[in-house]
C-alpha cells in the first residue's frame, strides 16, 4: 500500500540515508489511525556514522563567525515560513493536531526562535566579559562551543521542540544529532533538507530515527557532549543519569501539573478563558498545562456556568478544516491512558464529572469521514469538587481533562499550589496587581503567567523548577545552554607574582 509521506532514513553527511535501517515502523495519523509513512529504525553504526559526521564538521562550524553562521540560519527560518502550510499539514498528519493550530502555532514557533538566535549570535550574544582587576591585569571570558550536542523531542510539537533545541545549538557553533519522537517523527527530514538548503554545512544537523532504545545509545555514546531532553520526567531521569556518568551537560524540558488560580477579584470571563485555553489546547497535550485550576469557593459557580457555555466553543471535526479547533490524542497508548484516568476520577477518586467522560464523543457517530471512529478521539472533560490527594490532581494526565479546586484563602491557595514536586508552570488571574506579583512570587515554577495562559515566546527563557527539568530553553539564558566558559586572567605587570622568589 502506498502510504502518504515518503519513507524516513536517518540523515547525516548532508543527506538522507537509506542504507543506515534494517527495521522499520510506520507512524499514524490519529485522526484516523491510518499510518501515513514508514520510519527507518537506524541501526547503531549508522548512529555513530552520524555522530562522526558532526564531530567532522565541528571544527570549520565552530569557528565561522557567528554573523556568518547567523545568516545562514536567518535563510533557514525565511525557507520555514515560505513552506509553513506544507510543514503544518505534515504535523497535523503526525500529531492529530487541527491545521488551524499547525499553521499558526507550531511552524512559526519554531521558525520564530530561529531568527532570535540567529540575530542573538550576530548581534554579539557570544560575547564574552572584561574585567579590569587592576592597572596591569585583567580577565576575560569567552563562550565555546561544546561540539556535538544530542537532541531528543517528545511527540507534542514536534518541529517546535526540534527547532528549540537545534536553533541555539548551531548558533553557537555546535553540531546537532537530532532524534525526533517516534510517534511524530515526520518533520524530523524536511527540517534536516531546509537546514542543508539554507547553507548549513553537512554533518552540523544529523537526524537519527527510532524510540527509546535509539535514545538511549545516543544519550551514553562518549563522542555527545550535551544531551538537551523534552519528554515525561520518569524518562528525563533515565536520560540524565546516563548523560552524568559522561559529565554531560544536560537541558531537561520534562512534565508538570500546573496551577492556574483564579483570585477572588479575578474577572470571570478572563478566567473561563484562560483555563479553557490552560486545559484544552492542543487537546490538553502541552507541558505547561493548568491542570488544577484553583477557584475560590464563591466564585466556582459563576466559574463553572460560564465555563460549561464555553466549552461549546470547543470545536472538533475534519482536521483540515478552518472551522475545527480540537483534534484527537496522539496515539492509541496516549488514548488509552487518558480514558483510565478519567475512568480513575469517576470511579476511584470520586470526584464530580461536570463535563465529557470516557465514553465515545457521539458527534463521530455522525461524521462523514468514518475512518474518523477509529482515531483517538476523546471528550474535553471537567471535574469539579476535585482535592488535592486525588490520583487526576497528582498526576501529569496530558489530556483535556481539567480539575476544579475550590479554595478559602490565598495563603492556603499558594501553599496547595506548591504541594508537587512538579514546577514547571503556574499562573494567576486577577485585577490586582499588588496580588499577582505578590502570588507569583511564592509559586514555585519556571514559567508562570499573569492574566493569561500559554504564550511562549523566543524572548522569554522557559524552564521548569523541582522535577520539572533542569536549565532553561530561548531567551538569552537559553544560548547560555550550549557554550561552555572560558576564563583568561591576563598579567601585565613584567613579574610573575610567586612566593619561591627568594630563600
Ligand atoms: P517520553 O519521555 O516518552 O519520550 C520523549 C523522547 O524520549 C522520545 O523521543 C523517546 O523516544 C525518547 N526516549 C524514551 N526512552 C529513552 C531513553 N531511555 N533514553 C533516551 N531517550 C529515550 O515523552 P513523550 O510521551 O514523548 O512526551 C510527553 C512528555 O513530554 C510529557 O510529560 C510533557 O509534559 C513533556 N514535555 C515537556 C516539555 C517542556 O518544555 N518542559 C515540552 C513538551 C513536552
Amino acid at each position: 500500500m502506498s502510504l502518504p509521506y515518503a519513507p524516513r532514513f536517518a540523515f547525516y553527511d548532508g543527506k538522507s540515508q537509506s542504507g543506515s535501517s534494517t527495521s522499520s515502523f510506520q507512524t499514524i495519523d490519529p485522526a484516523t489511525a491510518k499510518p501515513v509513512a514508514d520510519i527507518h529504525t537506524t541501526t547503531h553504526s549508522a548512529i555513530d556514522a552520524a555522530i562522526a559526521s558532526g564531530q567532522k564538521a565541528f571544527p570549520a562550524w565552530s569557528a565561522t563567525p557567528p554573523i556568518e553562521r547567523a545568516r545562514i540560519l536567518q535563510r533557514a527560518a525565511a525557507l520555514l515560513r515560505a513552506r509553513n502550510d506544507e510543514l503544518a499539514r505534515i504535523e497535523t498528519s503526525d500529531t492529530g493536531k487541527p491545521f488551524t493550530e499547525t499553521s499558526t502555532v507550531d511552524v512559526v514557533t519554531g521558525a520564530d526562535v530561529l531568527e532570535y538566535f540567529a540575530n542573538l549570535v550576530g548581534g554579539g550574544g557570544l560575547n564574552g566579559e572584561t574585567t579590569q582587576l587592576r592597572p596591569d591585569a585583567w580577565v576575560y571570558t569567552t563562550k565555546n562551543a561544546l561540539g556535538v550536542c544530542a537532541g531528543i523531542g517528545a511527540w507534542n510539537y514536534p518541529i517546535q521542540i526540534a527547532l528549540w533545541k537545534s536553533a541555539p545549538c548551531l548558533a553557537a557553533g555546535n553540531c546537532m544529532v537530532y532524534k525526533p519522537s517516534e510517534f511524530t517523527p515526520l518533520h524530523a527530514s524536511v527540517l534536516a533538507e531546509v537546514y542543508a538548503q539554507a547553507g548549513v554545512p553537512p554533518g552540523v544537523f544529523n537526524v537519527i530515527q527510532g524510540g527509546g532504545d535509539v535514545g538511549a545509545y545516543l544519550t551514553k555514546h562518549p563522542n555527545i557532549a550535551k544531551v538537551s531532553f523534552t519528554g515525561q520526567v520518569t524518562t528525563g531521569q533515565k536520560v540524565a543519569g546516563s548523560a552524568a556518568g559522561g559529565m554531560k551537560y544536560v537541558t531537561m524540558e520534562l512534565g508538570g501539573k500546573s496551577a492556574c488560580i483564579v483570585l477572588p477579584d479575578a474577572d470571570i470571563e478572563q478566567a473561563v478563558d484562560g483555563a479553557m485555553m490552560a486545559n484544552f489546547f492542543s487537546t490538553g497535550q502541552v507541558c505547561t498545562n493548568g491542570t488544577r485550576v484553583f477557584i475560590p469557593e464563591a466564585m466556582k459557580p459563576a466559574f463553572e456556568k460560564r465555563l460549561l457555555e464555553k466549552i461549546q466553543y470547543i470545536r472538533p471535526g475534519d482536521v483540515s478544516d478552518p472551522n475545527t479547533n480540537f483534534g484527537p490524542l496522539v496515539s492509541k497508548p496516549h488514548y488509552d491512558k487518558v480514558i483510565q484516568y478519567i475512568k480513575h476520577g469517576i470511579t476511584t477518586d470520586k470526584a464530580k464529572l461536570l463535563h465529557g467522560g470516557p465514553e465515545t464523543p457521539s458527534w463521530l457517530a455522525s461524521h462523514p469521514n468514518k475512518a474518523y471512529q477509529n482515531g483517538y478521539w476523546v471528550q474535553p472533560t471537567v471535574f469539579t469538587n476535585c482535592t488535592d490527594t486525588m490520583k487526576i490532581v497528582q498526576e501529569e494526565i496530558f489530556g483535556p481533562v481539567m480539575a476544579i479546586l475550590p479554595y478559602k484563602t490565598v495563603d492556603e491557595v499558594v501553599q496547595r499550589a506548591n504541594n508537587t514536586n512538579l514546577g514547571l508552570a503556574a499562573g494567576v488571574f486577577t485585577n490586582d496587581l499588588n496580588s499577582a506579583h505578590k502570588v507569583i512570587a511564592q509559586l514555585e515554577a519556571g514559567i508562570t503567567w499573569v492574566n493569561t495562559w500559554g504564550e511562549s515566546p523566543a524572548e522569554m527563557s522557559v524552564g521548569g523548577w523541582k522535577q520539572s527539568g533542569v536549565g532553561v530553553e530561548n531567551g538569552r539564558k537559553g544560548l547560555e545552554a550550549w557554550v561552555r566558559n572560558k576564563s583568561t586572567l591576563v598579567e601585565m605587570g613584567g613579574a610573575v607574582p610567586t612566593v619561591f622568589a627568594k630563600l
